[in-house]
Parts: structure tokens; C-alpha cells; sequence
């Protein structure tokens, strides 16, 4: 799937989307659901099928989002996952998810989102795209080229806090067919080491750990990264291979998108899941935001930025808030260690951390009950020891 590259003025589009990720592909297929005679073209510096550096967790809230748009059975031939595991130390959680999890390689599911959307009629062109001033003046612009989007920097908005993560592949041990592992590190928080049975006898193995800001010393070198997994997960490092590192733009407090007719979807919108890492959900929900907001715009309902934003901030907006308050709160060990008491006595407390970490959940009373009451006896425990 190439074509060579073109001057982007010489035909008329009404929209343009830099990167083809699920963010962009996603775009296209939503501006193509609400109005099939939009004209959109769908840049990618890479042709597809094109691999991407990732945990390749496709929580089943993405299959809903585009279930919305029309596109179903992506992630068809794939096994869904039921159990996860989460532990820190000698302390862990096991239990099956409210719903499955499939682990389908990016080389697969961007691949399959992107003929999906030419299919519905978008022109896919590999071209890289250099600067926004090379773009057509009169369409709207999605910016969905990723965690280093030359978008985002056009408009000027600050990078948020950032994570770094290797992800390799190795054969499934038979002790962890069907399970989701994640294993918290000592690390900067969030730091953790992952194991996702795709089901097809490999495994997706990596580890991943927040970075210092400018002047708060080095970035984690490859080899320290795969050290951690490799204490994390022993064996991994020699079973694995295809390693591959990536940066991960955390999501903040609160989300930015300016007026105008440049819209930002995914990591371009600095939009991951700062306790987890996962960013293929807010992807997919921003494109389908940015489509919508694009038809709309089209249709002279509003500014394409506005209506975008609002979009975003209305069904994101609290779950962002959250989310930030549970990663801060997750710095200190004691609150993870709480977090996996709580969801081990109480499965409900479990599902609702799965739903915070991949889809749009909120921090419940149920959990901040559970903590509280496990930080309590903790507490009295100390006291008692102490006399
Ligand atoms: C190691 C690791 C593990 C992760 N694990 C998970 C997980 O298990 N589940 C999950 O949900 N998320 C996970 N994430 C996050 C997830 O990978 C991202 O959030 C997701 O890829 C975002 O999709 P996107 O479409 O915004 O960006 P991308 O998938 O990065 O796509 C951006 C596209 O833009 C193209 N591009 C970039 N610049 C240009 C340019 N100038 N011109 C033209 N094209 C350009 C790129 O080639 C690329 O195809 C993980 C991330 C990492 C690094």
C-alpha cells in the first residue's frame, strides 16, 4: 500500500490526516461514516503493514469505539485473553476481567484499521510530512503523527510528562497461556514489566518507566530498561526479540486543543493512560471525535478546534482528571500495595481499577473506601508493633 509522493495542493481535500496510526485511521473512517462524499487523505511516512513499539493490548472499550463507527472484526482470528494478573513484590492479584482483552500485533491491527478506512474511501499516500505549511490551506488538519507529532509542536502546546518502554516478543510459558502479567518495578512510577499471551504461542514482553523531567537527570538507557524486565520477568530478556523502545506522552489534569482548523488525536494530543501506558483506546476515541468535529465543521455547525475539543473534554474530561490523581497517587508503593489488597478481597474494586487503566473509568468511593480502610489497619498494626 504506497503511492508516491505528490504536492499535497495539487487536488482539493477537506481533510488531511498526518499519521496512520488507529488515531488517524480511526479519523478517516469516522469523517467517512458521518458523510461518505468527504475527501480524505491519509498520510504515513510508512507504508503498511508497518510495526509500531507496543504492548499491543487492545482493551475491548477500542472494539466498542469502533463498533460505533461501523467497523467490526478486526480483531477476528486473534484468542481474547480473560485473566490478569497485577503484583508488586511478593504481593500480586489474579483474577479474570469483566471482559477480554485481545493482544493482536500493531503490525496486524493498524494494518487492518488502515484498509478499513480505504475501503470506506480515503486515498492512504505514504509521504512524510515535513511542515504544516506544506499542507492545503482550506482543510481541516488532524494531527495524529504520533508521541513526536510535528502538529503538536506547530501549535505550540507544551509536552507533558513522558514515559519510555521497551516491548520485545517471546514464546508463551505454559503457566501464563491466556494472562495479562504486570509486575510493578522500584523505578520512577509509573514503572512496570508486562507479559501478554498474544495466543498464538508468543508473548509480548517489555517494561516501561516515567521519565525525569529536563534537568532531573538521564533518560534510562535500553540496557536498564531490559535489566528491570529481566528482574521483573527473569528469563525474558534471553527468550525475547524484535526489542523495540518508544516514547509514551502521559495524559495530564487537563486537555488542550485550540481553536482553529488543526485538530490533535492520540499521542499527538499527548493523550496516554498515565497509570498504564495504554493510548490505543484514547486514540481511537479522539479520531472519531476529530472526524465528527471535521464533518460538523464542514457543515458550518462551529469552529473545527472548538467543537473538537469540547467533544473530547465531554467524554474524556473527567476520566483524564482521574486518572492523573490515580498515577500521582500510585508514585507511593504503599497505595499499590493497598490498590492489589483491595482488588484481592473485593472483585469489584478489581474491575473497576481495569476500567480506570483501559478505558474511561473513575477512581469509585469503593476503592478510595478500600484503601483507606487497608491504610487504617496498616496504621494500627504499626502502632501495636511499636508498643
Ligand atoms: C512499549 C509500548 C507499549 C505500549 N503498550 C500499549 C498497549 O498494550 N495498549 C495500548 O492501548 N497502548 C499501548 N501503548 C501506547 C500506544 O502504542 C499508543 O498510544 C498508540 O500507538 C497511539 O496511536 P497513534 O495513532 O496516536 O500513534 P502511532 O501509533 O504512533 O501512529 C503515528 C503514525 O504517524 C506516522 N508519522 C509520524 N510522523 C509523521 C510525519 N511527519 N509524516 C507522516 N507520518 C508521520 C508514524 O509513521 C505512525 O504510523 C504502548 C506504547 C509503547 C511505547
Amino acid at each position: 500500500m504506497s503511492a508516491a509522493p505528490e504536492d499535497l495542493a495539487s487536488q482539493d481535500w477537506d481533510l488531511v490526516v498526518v499519521g496512520a496510526g488507529p488515531a488517524g485511521a480511526a479519523t478517516a473512517l469516522a469523517t467517512l461514516h458521518a458523510d461518505p462524499s468527504m475527501r480524505v487523505l491519509l498520510l504515513d511516512r510508512a507504508d503498511f503493514p508497518r510495526d509500531k513499539s507496543c504492548g499491543d493490548g487492545i482493551a475491548p472499550h477500542v472494539l466498542d469505539a469502533l463498533a460505533s463507527i461501523g467497523v467490526r472484526g478486526v480483531e477476528d482470528g486473534w484468542t481474547p485473553l480473560t485473566r490478569l494478573e497485577l503484583a508488586r513484590g511478593e504481593l500480586s492479584v489474579e483474577r479474570p476481567m469483566a471482559r477480554p482483552v485481545h493482544v493482536i500485533p500493531r503490525q496486524v491491527f493498524d494494518h487492518r484499521l488502515v484498509e478499513r478506512a480505504v475501503d470506506r474511501g480515503a486515498t492512504f499516500r505514504r509521504q512524510r510530512v515535513h511542515s504544516v505549511e506544506e499542507l492545503p490551506a482550506g482543510a481541516v488538519v488532524v494531527g495524529a503523527d504520533g508521541a513526536h507529532s510535528l502538529v503538536r509542536a506547530h501549535l505550540g502546546l507544551p509536552a507533558g510528562r513522558r514515559a519510555l518502554a521497551i516491548r520485545g516478543y517471546a514464546p508463551t510459558p505454559p503457566a501464563r497461556r491466556g494472562t495479562q502479567v504486570i509486575r510493578y518495578g522500584e523505578r520512577r512510577q509509573p514503572a512496570y514489566a508486562w507479559a501478554f499471551d498474544r495466543g498464538d504461542g508468543l508473548s509480548n514482553l517489555g517494561y516501561g518507566e516515567l521519565l525525569p523531567a529536563e534537568n532531573e537527570g538521564d533518560p534510562p538507557s535500553r540496557a536498564l530498561l531490559l535489566d528491570q524486565l529481566e528482574r521483573l520477568l527473569p528469563g525474558s530478556v534471553a527468550a525475547g526479540e524484535q526489542w523495540k523502545g518508544h516514547h509514551l506522552p502521559l495524559s495530564g489534569w487537563r486537555w488542550h486543543q485550540p481553536d482553529g482548523r488543526l485538530l490533535l488525536v492520540g499521542d499527538a494530543a499527548g493523550l496516554v493512560n498515565p497509570m498504564t501506558g495504554e493510548g490505543i483506546y484514547y486514540a481511537v476515541a479522539t479520531g472519531i471525535a476529530a472526524g465528527r468535529a471535521a464533518v460538523a465543521a464542514g457543515r458550518g455547525q462551529g469552529d473545527a478546534g472548538a467543537l473538537h475539543r469540547a467533544a473530547v473534554r465531554a467524554s474524556l474530561g473527567r476520566h483524564l482528571k482521574h486518572t492523573w490523581t490515580a498515577s500521582r497517587l500510585a508514585e507511593h508503593p504503599v497505595i499499590v500495595d493497598g490498590g492489589i489488597r483491595v482488588a484481592r478481597r473485593d472483585a469489584r474494586v478489581f474491575d473497576e481499577l481495569v476500567e480506570l487503566g483501559l478505558g474511561d473509568g473513575r477512581i469509585s468511593g469503593r476503592l478510595v473506601r478500600g484503601l483507606a480502610g487497608g491504610l487504617g489497619r496498616r496504621a494500627v498494626t504499626r502502632m501495636r508493633g511499636s508498643r
